[in-house]
Order: C-alpha cells, then sequence, then structure tokens
C-alpha cells in the first residue's frame, strides 16, 4: 500500500537508501533533513532521486525543536498524506572521552539522537493509533548495545532507544502500531569510508563478516519492520552487524 513514509535524516548515508527500500515497497517516502542544508544540497539530492526514477519530496526542520516537528509534520500531512511510517533515523556524534566531553557535546548528542524521537513520535502517533495502523522504526546503533569508549552521549543516546520501543510498544499494540529499532553496525556509508584506510582495516579486522554493511542492508531492514505483516513484532530490536556484537 502506498502508505507516507516519514526518514528524518532522509538525505544522509543511511537515510537515502531507506527512502529509496521504502519506494520500492510501494510506500510514499518523504525525507525530513535538517533546516540549515543548503537548498543545492536538497536539489541536487532530489535531481539524483529523479534520475532513478524517484520523486521523493524533501521537507527541511529540526528533529531537536518539537515546534519545528510539530510545523514540518503538519506540512507533510496536508501536503502528502497522513504519516503511517516513521523513521527515526537521523543523528549525529560529538565523540570526546568523557573527562573531555563538554556540556555542548553531550546536549547536541542527546537532542539529536534522543529528544527527535520524542519530537516526531509525538506529532504522528495519535493519528497512527486513532487510524488503527502504523509502524515506527527508531534507528539505534551497535554501540548502544555494548558502549563504546568516547560515545558516552551516543551510547547513551541509542540504548535508551530500546527502553523507549519496549514501554510504546505496549501502550500501542493493540490499536495496531508497533515500534522497533535497528542497531546496525560499521556501514559503509561515505562518512564510515572517509575513515584513514588503516584505521578503517583495523576497524574491519573486528567484524566477522570481514566486510562494511551496505546502507541497503540497513534498509531492507527497515522495510521488513515496516511491512504490512510485521504487525507482531514489536518493543525489539534488530541487530545488522556482521556479526560484530549480538543481543
Ligand atoms: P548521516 O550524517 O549521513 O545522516 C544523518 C542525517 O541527519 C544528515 O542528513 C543530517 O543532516 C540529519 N540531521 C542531523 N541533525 C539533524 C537535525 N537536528 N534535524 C534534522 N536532521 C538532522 O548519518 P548516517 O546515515 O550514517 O546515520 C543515520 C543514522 O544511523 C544515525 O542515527 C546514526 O547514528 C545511525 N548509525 C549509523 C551507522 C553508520 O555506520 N553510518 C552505524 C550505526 C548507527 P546534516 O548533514 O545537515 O547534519
Amino acid at each position: 500500500m502506498s502508505r507516507v513514509a516519514v526518514v528524518t535524516g532522509g538525505i544522509g548515508g543511511l537515510g537515502t537508501a531507506m527512502c529509496k527500500a521504502l519506494a520500492e515497497q510501494g510506500r510514499r517516502p518523504v525525507a525530513v533533513d535538517f533546516h540549515g542544508l543548503k537548498p543545492e544540497v536538497v536539489d541536487k539530492w532530489k535531481a539524483d532521486r529523479k534520475a532513478e526514477g524517484l520523486d521523493i519530496p524533501v521537507y527541511l526542520g529540526d528533529v531537536t525543536n518539537f515546534e519545528s516537528c510539530a510545523e514540518v509534520c503538519k506540512k507533510i500531512e496536508a501536503e502528502v498524506g497522513p504519516i503511517e511510517i516513521l523513521v527515526n533515523n537521523a543523528g549525529i556524534t560529538r565523540d570526546a572521552l568523557f573527562h573531555k566531553m563538554t556540556q555542548e557535546q553531550w546536549d547536541q548528542v542527546i537532542k539529536t539522537n534522543l529528544y527527535s524521537v520524542f519530537n516526531m513520535t509525538k506529532q504522528v502517533y495519535e493519528g497512527m493509533t486513532a487510524r488503527g495502523w502504523g509502524r515506527i522504526v527508531n534507528i539505534s546503533s551497535v554501540n548502544g548495545l555494548k558502549g563504546q569508549a568516547g560515545q558516552t552521549n551516543y551510547s547513551a543516546t541509542k540504548a535508551a532507544i530500546y527502553g523507549f520501543n519496549k514501554a510504546l510498544a505496549q501502550e500501542c499494540i493493540k490499536k495496531g502500531v508497533t515500534v522497533n529499532s535497528i542497531s546496525p553496525g560499521y556501514i559503509g556509508t561515505e562518512m564510515v569510508r572517509a575513515i584513514r584506510e588503516d584505521v578503517l582495516q583495523k576497524i574491519i579486522a573486528t567484524i566477522p563478516a570481514g566486510r562494511l554493511g551496505e546502507p541497503s542492508e540497513i534498509a531492507r531492514t527497515v522495510a521488513f519492520l515496516a511491512a504490512e505483516d510485521a504487525g507482531f513484532i514489536t518493543g525489539e530490536d534488530i541487530t545488522v552487524n556482521g556479526g560484530l556484537y549480538y543481543h
């Protein structure tokens, strides 16, 4: 069914693959991305999708800001249709060892990775439960599961997602809404591929699969959790990390 699927951070490395996978599934993907993006970046992204035969609208907002999320979601619902699938994918890192971490680094990551989940879910939750169908997919990380030195802020937000899922899942499964997450390992987005070659090789050596993941491998898991017949899976997290770490 052509349900509207909002992907936050939708024009980023993983978000782009998610939009494509949801389109392939017959959904109507809509990318929500950072308001500070230059118009030419957004135009190029849209043109690249057009060249692939996809017409994906992009709405700019700030997921750290409740009012901005309300405004963006209201616009999407008026212009595209009711939001039935929400992928909370926007996320940032501001790494530092804890003794050097500033309050600003802490706040930025908590607001972008965690407040965003509340700010966006809150806008679509009532509609989903009232209509009796919804899929919420939150993007966590292997580093939320296992912890990572230098990422107390990031690991805290990604671990918090598991608690959010499990609590909200109990509140809304009877109303046809599921809440799940995916914890990607190291994925070959531009950002990861830009890591110095020797450092990258050391990281790859720790992955039992012996390679980085592909963005499409995360995206197909999003589509799986957003499927019509995935309504009995809720409060769950799926790791997609090539064997790096398990629940
Ligand atoms: P990207 O940086 O490529 O994409 C993230 C997107 O989110 C960017 O387009 C960014 O915009 C946007 N964004 C950032 N802040 C805001 C904001 N305040 N409001 C709206 N949009 C915002 O990252 P990835 O695609 O690699 O990561 C996507 C998700 O996957 C993240 O949650 C990340 O933590 C998670 N993840 C990624 C892994 C990987 O290996 N890549 C591994 C594990 C988890 P802008 O560029 O303008 O900042």
